[in-house]
């Protein structure tokens, strides 16, 4: 038996509202606790695998900025100051190619040789905070 919380009329357990004032007796039964603790679980474990693509870095994104710029591949690996250095080599080989035409063909052995450069350094820097990353 269950006694209503407003008149206090018997009423049976089964019943939802009460039979005399219509006050409602208990909840129903479907909507309860384990659900939303079990979403939460699943929405904290999908930032978790989230996390951790975000943190891993691509050889391949590194190696195309390079081609982009020499040295930017450098910079997205988070090293700066070899990122920079290539930049300002990429800098001022282009200038010497503008202005004296016959620079070309060595400026363009430059470009290549600091294009491999910089595209290993990235490589090896990628590698090495990926494996970091894993760790963690
Ligand atoms: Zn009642």
């Amino acid at each position: 038996m269950t006694y209503c919380s407003k008149c206090g009329t018997e009423n049976e357990d089964n019943d939802m509202f009460c039979g005399k004032c219509g006050q409602r007796l208990k909840q129903p039964e479907e909507t309860k606790e384990p659900q939303p603790e079990k979403a939460s679980n699943e929405i904290e474990l999908e930032r978790k695998t989230e996390t951790k693509t975000v943190k891993q870095k691509s050889v391949g994104i590194g190696i195309l900025l390079n081609f982009i710029i020499t040295g930017l591949g450098l910079v997205y690996t988070a090293e700066y100051a070899m990122g920079v250095f290539f930049i300002l080599v990429e800098m001022i080989v282009s200038a010497l190619m503008l202005t004296y035409p016959e620079f070309m063909i060595s400026g363009l052995m430059i470009w290549v040789v600091a294009f491999i450069a910089s595209s290993y350094l990235s490589y090896i820097s990628i590698v090495d905070f990926n494996k970091k990353s894993k760790e963690e």
